[in-house]
């Protein structure tokens, strides 16, 4: 069987979208599932378009999902260099090896004739295209003598190669997601494969360096599916065998049918980008997942799921077991909906599931950071495992513990309404003995003493511990009292009773 080979071939013309990352994803899983490799191409030739650091972007997002590359500029390989714009010099060749073979032609069309013969369409409600239908009556080396096109290239004429769509063809591709493809060779333009200004197109360029690279099968989004037809034909032209294709679905925004975009992350407040990025032109910011405080496991886990199903009920998956489960046979052909909701989901779940000592180390540094608190890493990792199973994000554990750090300015009133009663101050005053009196503290003794205590004196349960939560804490939230009790110590205690009572009279 042949080497699967297969690549992530972005353009740097701004940060990296999800669906981008599922793409590479895909092709990643695919190549470890089969014992294959993963390459990075980058294809910069559309100059017209290069964004300064979109490229470094594009290699830190990938490097932060735990995307890894066998072959690329940065790791190395026998088939580089892999980035187009220094892979400049190879393509002319191809171009005029097509020439030749008269699979193409040079047309001298300027973009205002072009722009013009598409407004005329128009305004007869037709669409241009260049090719069988009207390629004979514009100005290129078809409808030109010899002479008069090797005079005006003599010239310095700027002119472009293109792609000579066969007339009437009915082509049949097969795409390993979506099955058979047929498309009429009469609808398709003839593309250009070689600019005026010295640079292949993408289509040419691409089609070359899966060529020459190697490439088994070509993993990429659905925007490239109209694409695929000149593809195949490019690779009949040249007489190579045409790697295997898969076209994967859309993301969708998460409310219509639209593919997801920047706007709708805006919109529903969420980002769309791995990692934070500038626009270096403009300085406007977009958020990214990491920033965001997400997991790459969750945000890889996540967009695992969109588009392809395990065929079990499993949600929960790593790295290894993606790779084990992945195949492109279920992968779905209809486009995928993204769920911010669930994207959390899997936040909480990934933090869950991860060693109680990160968790804490997160905390421990986002308190220093956004609270300037210091605490030893042994209590924020109690701190953390006791409310995670409440949160989503890590930042989000102060809002459930901030007691264990602050003593209470004020005291939630609907709380007070609901929990403090005419005697409660009594028996503050009582617990607060109670609690003085606990010699070995610890929260077995803590609890039984408190127990007892509350049941020899025939007091509720819940009076005394809802109250003494609210002298605590401020609020009737928060993890099991005894626990509380326990990290705050006896002193803190007995001075957070004593406020409260005054405050609360
Ligand atoms: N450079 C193209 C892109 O930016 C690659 C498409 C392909 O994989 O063929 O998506």
């Amino acid at each position: 069987m042949q080497e699967v080979r297969v690549r992530f071939a972005p353009s740097p013309t701004g940060p990296l979208h999800i669906g981008g990352v599922r793409t590479a994803l895909y092709n990643y899983l695919f190549a470890r599932k089969n014992g294959g490799k993963m390459i990075l191409r980058i294809e910069d030739t559309d100059q017209t378009r290069f964004v300064p650091g979109a490229e470094q972007y594009i290699v830190e997002s990938l490097d932060w999902c735990g995307i890894k590359f066998d072959e690329s500029d940065y790791v190395g390989g026998s088939f580089g260099p892999y980035k187009q714009s220094n892979r400049k010099h190879l393509y002319k060749q191809y171009s005029d090896e097509l020439l030749e073979k008269g699979h193409a032609y040079i047309a001298f069309d300027t973009p205002e004739e072009l722009e013009k013969y598409r407004k005329e369409a128009e305004a007869n409600k037709q669409t241009f295209i260049y090719n069988c239908q009207s390629r004979n009556n514009l100005r290129n080396s078809l409808t030109m003598s010899k002479q008069e096109v090797e005079m005006l290239i003599a010239n310095g004429t700027p002119y472009t190669v293109r792609f000579m769509i066969p007339e009437n063809r009915e082509i049949v591709m097969h795409d390993l997601i979506r099955g058979e493809v047929h498309v009429q060779s009469n609808t398709l333009d003839d593309k250009v494969l070689f600019k005026s200004d010295g640079m292949p197109t993408y289509h040419l360029a691409n089609i070359v360096d899966d060529h020459l690279m190697k490439i088994s099968h070509v993993i990429r989004g659905e925007e490239w599916l109209p694409s695929m037809a000149l593809h195949v034909m490019l690779y009949e032209a040249f007489g190579w065998e045409a790697p295997q294709f898969a076209h994967l679905p859309l993301l969708l925004k998460p409310d219509g049918n639209g593919k997801l975009s920047k706007r709708d992350g805006d919109r529903l407040g969420f980002p769309v980008f791995p990692l934070f990025w500038t626009d270096p032109k403009t300085g406007e910011t977009a958020s990214g997942y990491k920033q965001s405080g997400y997991y790459p496991e969750a945000f890889i886990n996540m967009l695992a799921l969109l588009g392809w199903n395990p065929g079990t009920e499993q949600e929960i998956f790593n790295m290894e077991e993606l790779t084990e489960a992945f195949s492109l046979d279920r992968c779905s052909k209809s486009g995928a909906k993204f769920n911010v909701e669930k994207t959390k989901w899997f936040n909480h779940e990934w933090l869950m599931r991860k060693p109680e000592v990160e968790v804490g180390h997160d905390y421990q540094q986002w308190l220093k950071d956004e609270k300037n608190i210091d605490t030893n890493l042994d209590f924020a990792i109690k701190v953390a495992g006791l409310v995670k199973d409440r949160v989503n994000f890590v930042k989000e554990i102060w809002e459930q513990s901030f007691f264990f750090f602050e003593a209470p300015t004020s005291y939630d009133e609907v709380t007070v309404k609901k929990r403090w009663k005419e005697n409660s101050a009594q028996t503050m005053r009582d617990v607060a003995e109670v609690i003085r009196n606990i010699e070995d503290f610890n929260l077995a003794n803590i609890d039984a003493t408190l127990n007892n205590w509350i049941e020899v004196n025939g007091l509720g349960m819940g009076l005394v511990m809802n109250s003494l939560r609210l002298m605590l804490v401020g609020a009737g939230k928060g993890p099991h009292i005894g626990e509380i009790i326990e990290m705050l110590g006896k002193e803190e205690v007995l001075r957070r009773i004593e406020s409260g009572i005054k405050a609360l009279g």
